[in-house]
Formats: C-alpha cells, sequence, structure tokens
C-alpha cells in the first residue's frame, strides 16, 4: 500500500488540515513554506488521468478552501498550486496529491525557467497538440 493511503488509513501519522468522506489535507513533512498542504483524494489514483471528472472537480474545490485558510488565516499573500503528475515531473510518490505552498514576499523561490519558440515551432506544436 502507497504511503499516502496508509496516512488516508491512519497507519502514519500527520498533521491534518482537513477531512472528509472523499478527501484528506495534510501538511507537508518538507515545506517550501510553513502551511504547505498536500491534498489528496482517499482513493487511490496514480496521476490525474486516472480520477473521474467529479472526483478530481471535488478535490479542486477543497484545494481552494485550504488556500483560502492559507490566505485569511496565515495572512500568506498569495500560493502556488502544483501537481507534479508523472515521475518525469517530479512525482515522487505514487498518489494523486496537489500542492498548496504558500508565497512569502521575498521568499526568493524560482519557479520553471522558460524558453523560446523558433520561428513556425509554436504552430507546429499547436497543431500536434490539437490533433484528436
Ligand atoms: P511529489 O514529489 O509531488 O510526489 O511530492 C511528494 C511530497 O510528499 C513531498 O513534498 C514530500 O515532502 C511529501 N511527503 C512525503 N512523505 C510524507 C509524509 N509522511 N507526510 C507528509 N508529507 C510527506
Ligand atoms: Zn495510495
Amino acid at each position: 500500500m502507497c504511503i499516502f493511503c496508509q496516512i488516508v488509513k491512519g497507519e502514519i501519522p500527520c498533521y491534518k488540515i482537513y477531512e472528509d468522506d472523499k478527501v484528506l489535507a495534510f501538511l507537508d513533512i518538507k515545506p517550501v513554506n510553513p502551511g504547505h498542504t498536500l491534498v489528496i483524494p482517499k482513493k487511490h489514483f496514480k496521476t490525474i488521468e486516472e480520477i473521474n471528472e467529479d472526483y478530481l472537480a471535488y478535490l479542486i474545490k477543497v484545494v481552494k478552501k485550504i488556500g483560502n485558510k492559507l490566505k485569511n488565516n496565515l495572512n500568506v499573500l498569495g500560493y502556488n498550486i502544483q501537481l507534479n503528475n508523472d515521475p518525469v515531473a517530479g512525482q515522487e510518490i505514487a498518489h494523486l496529491h496537489f500542492h498548496v505552498i504558500p508565497r512569502l514576499k521575498n521568499d526568493n523561490l524560482k519557479l520553471f525557467p522558460q524558453k523560446s519558440y523558433n520561428s513556425g515551432e509554436a504552430e507546429e506544436i499547436v497543431k500536434k497538440i490539437i490533433k484528436d
């Protein structure tokens, strides 16, 4: 059983922020900033492709609730919502989870470095992405 399923079952402790019958939110044990929260479906899905749309919509509603809590009660000015989908994207725990990461003024976190498209490249990519 995966480590997050064990947390859901209460076999491994967590710092719980929110729980209902479908969703659990708890502190990330290694926070980017204090209050960094993970929001997970209680049912095991590996990636966003596996979860059905209603369940995902509900999960996102809870993500929004947690964001509001962080803003209102921790006085953070904003936050990043991150989903690492698949190992190549940095997913270390194979149980779908959203990170809600409080951002502090001058926390000096750098997001991804960005590149530029060469001439014609963007058009090609769009064509590939939108094909059925
Ligand atoms: P990811 O790289 O998106 O799979 O993120 C997994 C996250 O889970 C990391 O940020 C870890 O710090 C966090 N994590 C791992 N084990 C635990 C745990 N037992 N309790 C809380 N957070 C954990
Ligand atoms: Zn799991």
